[in-house]
């Protein structure tokens, strides 16, 4: 640390001399002073003006409490390390301290060793500042963000995350749109030629670190030659979260998730004939195989009621599930089992982790769909959608998505000249 602090010392000091060796030549005064400025600009953090001491950063280490941290200088007014502690423990939470946040000194530029301020940083936006300027004052604050919108329209070349990333958009955008089309699209089939449009807003602090996504405000997507628009909406004012619906009212939700599984890739689908990796005969698999890491959370589907939690070789760890007096489905090969016969489940719970128990050669779950007693493919069943919007709230919702939906429209039109989606 004191290292540290002599060669910053010393930089400045060699700087300081650099000048006045060059203010020494009369024709070079006025070219170094303004190098000079231009190599020093102010620099304002923390509510501090960096260039009025000398700062030294550094993150917090494996021991270091905040009395060891302020041993080493001079503290004001002679107060020792001890009555420092005092005073500021009211306000700063001296055990919340972590290891490798980082934290700044502030010293005098004349006096070493002179302590001015501290400031320990708990994350991107808050901060405590312990001035000892003049009394000692400790203030937790944050730095100031602001929101900015930003509308995005591509087109999907390789997955959805590259796309983003070469728009320069947050990769964090990719689970929000999967999250909103979970019911509609399937992620992991997005090709070539589909595209999307978003209007977002972006968190920044001090108008220039990026800070996130604040909220999504409208989508769309177009998905093998289907348009999909997407609007938060709450049906009731009082309704804790929003729900989506599309150009038309109809809401995005249905009966069942496309898959159990968030992340994956379909090892083996539903089909009337394969050769079977473990038996090593060909015969049905009359369910659709998603592959996933070993521990991977698998989600109930839909709602409904547990009818089987148990083992068998050929299954493995598995749960049955029944909706209701039409369709039941089935998660196989389970490392564990998370629920038990007679509990009811919500759609999206967590009913198991991913594993290899049973006739499997890799961690997968095999998702087995029933439709009044028979095995069906669910990717080719028309499912049931979440109830429709009464006359009276469809009138509303769609006076109030017009400005959203033309926004994207016009999107749209900028980015794909002629957009030949069936928009109105
Ligand atoms: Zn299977």
């Amino acid at each position: 640390m004191k290292g540290k602090l002599k060669y910053l010392a010393l930089a400045f000091l060699s700087l300081v001399l650099l000048v006045s060796c060059n203010s020494n030549d009369k024709k070079q005064t006025k070219k170094a002073a303004v190098q000079v400025e231009k190599k020093e600009p102010i620099v304002k953090e923390f509510g501090l003006i960096f260039n009025d001491f000398i700062v030294h950063k550094d993150t917090i280490k494996s021991g270091d409490t905040f009395g060891t941290m302020m041993q080493n200088y001079i503290l004001p007014d002679s107060i020792n390390v001890h009555q420092l502690t005092e005073k500021v423990r009211d306000s700063f939470n001296l055990r919340g301290i972590k290891i490798g946040k980082p934290y700044l000194l502030f010293f005098d530029k004349k006096q070493k060793d002179h302590l001015k301020a501290f400031v320990y940083v708990k994350d991107q936006i808050n901060y405590t500042l312990i001035d000892l300027r003049d009394t000692i004052a400790v203030y937790n604050k944050q730095k100031p963000t602001s929101i900015r919108k930003r509308t995005i329209a591509a087109e999907i070349e390789g997955s959805l995350s590259a796309t983003l990333d070469r728009e320069g958009v947050s990769a964090s955008l990719a689970p929000r749109l999967a999250g909103v089309y979970a019911y509609s699209i399937d992620f992991f089939k997005i090709q070539k030629g589909d595209r999307f449009a978003v209007t977002l807003y972006e968190k920044f602090i001090e108008d220039t670190i990026y800070a996130g996504i604040e909220r999504v405000e409208s989508t769309y997507f177009r998905h093998r030659g289907n348009d999909y628009f997407a609007f938060p909406y709450k049906l009731k004012s009082e309704q804790k979260e929003y729900s989506y619906y599309d150009e038309l009212g109809k809401g995005l939700k249905s009966m069942f998730l496309k898959a159990p599984l968030d992340y994956y890739r379909i090892s083996s689908a539903f089909s009337g004939k394969r050769f079977h990796p473990v038996q090593k005969r060909w015969k049905a698999h009359n369910g659709t195989d998603y592959a996933a890491p070993h521990g991977t959370p698998i989600k109930a589907t839909a709602t409904g009621v547990v009818e089987k939690a148990g083992y068998t070789s050929g299954n493995g760890n598995y749960v049955k599930i029944r909706h209701n007096g039409t369709y039941s489905t089935q998660y196989l090969h389970m490392s564990k089992i998370l629920v038990k016969r007679g509990q009811h489940v919500a759609q999206g719970q967590i009913i198991g982790k991913v594993g290899s128990t049973g006739l499997a050669t890799g961690p997968h779950v095999c998702y087995r769909f029933w439709k009044n007693g028979i095995q069906v493919d669910p990717r080719r069943q028309k499912l049931p959608n979440t109830e429709p919007m009464g006359n009276a709230d469809k009138e509303k919702y769609l006076e109030y998505i017009k400005p959203y939906k033309r926004e994207l429209d016009s999107i749209l039109a900028v980015k794909f000249k002629n957009n030949d989606s069936n928009i109105n």
